[in-house]
């Protein structure tokens, strides 16, 4: 179908976004379009105005501050991917991304559209989720900031406003001692999960640290398997130390029953890719 009509604004600063979000009360977003575009043309979405984010300079690009990484939200998948700042401080990054639909998608997408649309089974929420990023998110009001564990609310329903503009978002660089392994179960190439785990482990002489799992496509939103992670920490590294944790990867979830799958085999298939991914992460 064609969209309904709509007036285009390419903001060249936040603020301007901002401006333009203000004035037109029904006006939204534009980042990649991969998101948005399909949902205009099926007319699910119609504002008025769209207010493209995609060349604002403080919005691209991947800097260091300290011991974290900033990623500015306006920053493609593909340029993400690539980013040498990503592949040496937080690699998991580059791993979850590669995954994400195909070379156009990711040439068009970005990093922070992904997770301002928020989809379940969008791959980047649960790693931002995982790796306890927060996100950065300018308002009339000012900026604030939003840990990851509080942004997303629901499906396609984040803590951002809809006169509100995600900045960037900023996660801790792994150092020494953490692996990270992603396993997504997609029915065919380049697509959605069907069901994701990202693990995080960190690993002590042999012993299981701290462990990290955000789950894909396993509720409403993204999940963090919270009885798999208090299972592991402080535990041998063992195959049956993970195996028994991963048992506990339903826990706390609420899949859906759809044409893809029952609710009860992306359980099951949240068990095991939670076992993979956490073996592969510790080096087991
Ligand atoms: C064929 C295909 C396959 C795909 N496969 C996958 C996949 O395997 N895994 C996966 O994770 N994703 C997949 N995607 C989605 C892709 O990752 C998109 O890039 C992403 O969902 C949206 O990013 P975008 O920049 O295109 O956002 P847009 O489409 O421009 O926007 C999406 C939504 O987010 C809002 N938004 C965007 N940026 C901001 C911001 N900075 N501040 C506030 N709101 C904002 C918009 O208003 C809109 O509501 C696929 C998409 C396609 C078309």
């Amino acid at each position: 179908m064609i969209p309904a009509e709509f007036d285009y604004v390419r903001a060249a600063s936040v603020d301007e976004a901002l401006g333009a979000l203000r004035e037109h009360g029904d006006a939204k977003v534009l980042a990649g379009g991969q998101s948005l575009l399909p949902l205009l043309r099926l007319r699910l979405a119609y504002p008025s105005v769209l207010v493209d984010v995609g060349r604002i300079d403080e919005m691209r690009g991947v800097r260091e501050d300290g011991d974290r990484l900033v990623i500015g939200a306006a920053t493609t998948h593909d340029e993400v991917l690539r980013d040498p700042l990503v592949r040496r401080g937080c690699p998991v990054i580059a791993d979850v991304v590669r995954t994400v639909a195909d070379p156009a998608v990711r040439h068009r997408g970005t990093f922070g559209g992904s997770i301002a649309h928020a989809d379940p089974a969008g791959d980047l929420p649960a790693l931002a989720l995982a790796l306890d990023a927060s996100m950065e998110v300018a308002g009339s009001g000012g900026r604030r900031t939003i840990p990851a564990g509080e942004f997303f609310l629901d499906y396609f329903q984040t803590a951002v406003g809809a006169d509100e503009v995600l900045v960037s978002v900023s996660v801790p660089k792994l150092g020494d001692g953490w692996g990270h392994y992603y396993e997504k179960f997609n029915l065919v190439a380049q697509a959605y999960a069907l069901v994701g785990a990202v693990a995080l482990v960190q690993r002590s002489n042999g012993d299981v640290g701290e462990a990290r799992v955000g789950l894909v496509n396993m509720g409403p939103t993204p999940i963090r398997a919270r009885a798999v992670e208090q299972a592991l920490a402080g535990s041998a590294a063992t195959a049956e130390a993970v195996a028994a944790a991963a048992g506990s990867a339903g826990e706390g979830t609420s899949p859906t029953s759809d044409v893809h799958a029952s609710a009860d085999y992306r359980t099951h298939l949240a068990r095991v890719l939670t076992g993979r991914a956490l073996t592969a992460a510790a080096g087991i």
